[in-house]
């Protein structure tokens, strides 16, 4: 292709190319040796029933914490990780770093909830995922009924039936399957009943406008119905005011994530947060 562009744009992209290959490899070296020395920590945000306020939930987020830098988000390495195929090791370290916490905490004695952990796309694809989820399972001695796996509607569509059937054994143990960013993704809907989902997790983006004028309210509504009629749990993320908040409990929405409620936190200060309660 660059050589149909001639000769001097074929020099030019090639330059262009290499500096954004060098800026790659950097990054995947630097994610390689942050796994290996420990780099990256999670964020736990607390999720609540809608209509008590109880905890019933946290999503772990993953962040990563260079020994001498600032946070970086997860929106600035993992789709790096994903292409280079590292999400499969971190994603490793995330799930059981995930259900060895939450398995502490439930000995510690707080109230019983659910970990979610974000799955991206090349983990499920993985010959062994369920295996690997069963050993992380009994190595940490977290029941399966407390994990949650969140799978982006993304995935839902665009990967086979073949490959999300690999959560129904899971799924026989107890394991929970959420459709993280609900409404983002052109699907049909029947995987929601072939893969036994459990939950809908309506994306940030109806959330934002809502009451509102436009049609986010409308959208919202449909969703919490349509969930409701096939017996789905509903959670809105990214809710930030009382005034959404108010709105999504009057619909019947199950479940509220959002910094109205909690930001993510660190697990000391989840710990704080919620040992207080009890
Ligand atoms: P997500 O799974 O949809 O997570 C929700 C994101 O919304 C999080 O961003 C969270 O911090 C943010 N959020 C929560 N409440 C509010 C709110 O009230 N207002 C606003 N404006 N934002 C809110 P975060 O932590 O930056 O994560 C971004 C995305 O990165 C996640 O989106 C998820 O797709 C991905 N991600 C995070 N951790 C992991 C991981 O361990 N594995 C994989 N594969 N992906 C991850
Ligand atoms: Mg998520
Ligand atoms: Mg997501
Ligand atoms: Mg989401």
């Amino acid at each position: 292709k660059a050589k149909a562009l001639g000769r001097n744009k074929c020099w030019f992209y090639t330059k262009e190319l290499k500096g954004a290959l060098k800026r790659k490899l950097a990054i995947e070296q630097a994610l390689r040796i942050a796994l290996e020395q420990d780099e990256f920590i999670l964020h736990y945000q607390p999720q609540y029933r809608a209509c008590t306020k109880e905890l019933v939930g946290a999503e772990a987020l993953i962040r990563w914490q260079p020994r001498n830098g600032s946070l970086v988000s997860p929106a600035d390495f993992i789709p790096l990780a994903e292409e280079t195929g590292l999400i499969v090791p971190i994603g490793d370290w995330v799930l059981r770093t995930a259900c060895s916490q939450a398995a502490e905490w439930l000995r510690q004695g707080f109230p019983p909830f659910q970990i979610s952990v974000n799955v991206s796309p090349r983990q499920l694809v993985e010959a062994d995922f369920a295996d690997r989820v069963r050993t992380i399972l009994r190595e940490t001695g977290l029941p399966p009924q407390y994990l949650m796996l969140e799978i982006t509607e993304g995935v839902a569509i665009r990967e086979e039936m073949e490959t999300l059937a690999k959560l129904l054994p899971l799924k026989q143990q107890g394991v929970q399957v959420a459709v993280d960013d609900f409404g983002t993704g052109y699907s049909s809907l029947s995987y929601l009943t072939a893969v036994q989902v459990d939950s809908l997790k309506i994306a940030q983006m109806f959330i934002k406008d809502i009451p509102g004028s436009g049609g986010q309210a409308a959208i919202v509504k449909a969703i919490v119905a349509m969930a409701g009629s096939l017996k789905l749990n509903v959670i809105a993320e990214g809710v930030e005011t009382e005034e959404q908040y108010e709105f999504l409990r009057s619909q019947g929405c199950h479940w509220i994530q959002g910094y109205y409620f909690a930001k993510p936190i660190a697990a000391e200060e989840f710990e704080q947060l919620h040992g207080n309660r009890q």
